[in-house]
Parts: structure tokens; sequence; C-alpha cells
């Protein structure tokens, strides 16, 4: 995956896909690994909404240099839209290395046409919550499974917070 130094390919890709739209308001796209898996009441009564999908993702080890695939890249997303712009947070989960076992949790990396996909489906639930579009057809969105090793719950960050069943 070639990379623009000092650019981050999940906020240019965003930044693409929500052009596309053309709305009125400008959104932004921040990271925050401490990301909730549930919305509090507070955060609900702010206008927050959330999206929690899967991807295809690659993930290195850094430690000892084992890759793997995993179809379950769990990515979940708060987002927000106020008068005068939208807020999007982000929180991809991270898996630890069956190999080496070290504790140390690995970022997913997520293909561009995958990224894409990822962000058509939030983008179709912006519409929907935020700008009340009618109801886009989710099943035809659904994940696709692919092949790959099967999921070891124990290696997985979104697991452990109980969030990684669909
Ligand atoms: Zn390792
Ligand atoms: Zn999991």
């Amino acid at each position: 995956m070639s990379q623009v130094p000092g650019t981050n390919p999940w906020i240019t890709h965003f930044t693409t896909c929500i052009e596309e739209e053309r709305f009125h308001e400008r959104w932004t796209l921040n990271f925050n690994y401490n990301l909730q898996a549930e919305l509090t009441v507070q955060k609900r009564a702010e206008g927050w909404k959330i999206y929690k999908t899967s991807s295809f993702g690659k993930f290195t080890c850094n430690v000892c240099s084992n890759s793997w695939s995993s179809a379950r890249a769990i990515i979940l997303f708060h987002y927000r839209l106020t008068k005068k712009s939208g807020l999007v947070l982000l929180r991809p989960f991270r898996q630890q290395c069956r190999e080496c076992m070290n504790p140390r949790l690995h970022k997913p990396q997520v293909d561009s046409t995958q990224m894409n996909q990822v962000f058509d489906r939030l983008i179709s639930k912006i519409l929907k919550n935020c700008y009340k579009f009618p109801d886009v057809d989710d099943k035809v969105r659904d994940l696709i499974p692919r092949k790959t090793k099967p999921h070891e719950t124990a290696y997985c960050e979104a697991c452990r917070l109980g969030i990684c069943s669909f």
C-alpha cells in the first residue's frame, strides 16, 4: 500500500468519499482508540450515532514479522452532525500476534477497495441518520465472507470487549 508521507489512508479515503456527497457541512474524520462500543445516554442526547462494521484486513507483527489476514478487522465509528459540521470518530480494532504471542496489539491495514466499501457503508448510515434519506438496502452491502484462518478471539481486541460478533 503506497502512502504519501504525512497522510493517513483512512483520512484521505474518507475525504474523497465524503466530498462526493457535496454536503453543505464540512465533515472531518479523527482517530480515537478509546471509543466505546456503546453510546452513553449523554452521548446519544448530544446527537451521536454509532456504526460498527468489519472489513478484510492485513496485520503485520513488528516483533516477529509474522503477518496474517483477517476478515474480521473490526471498525467502530461514532458520528454526529451539528449545525455547521459533521464529525466522525474512528477506532480500528487491533489484533495480537498468535505466532510470538507478544501482548502488543497491531493495527489492521485495509486496502483501498475495502476501505472505500467501509466508507460507502458509513456514508449510507450518515445519509439515513443525519440527513433523513430513505433507507438504503443494507443487505446488498453486507460483508461477503472471505477465507481466512479461524478467528481466534484471544488475540482480537474487539472480542475482548465483546463487540466482535455481529
Ligand atoms: Zn509476532
Ligand atoms: Zn474478534
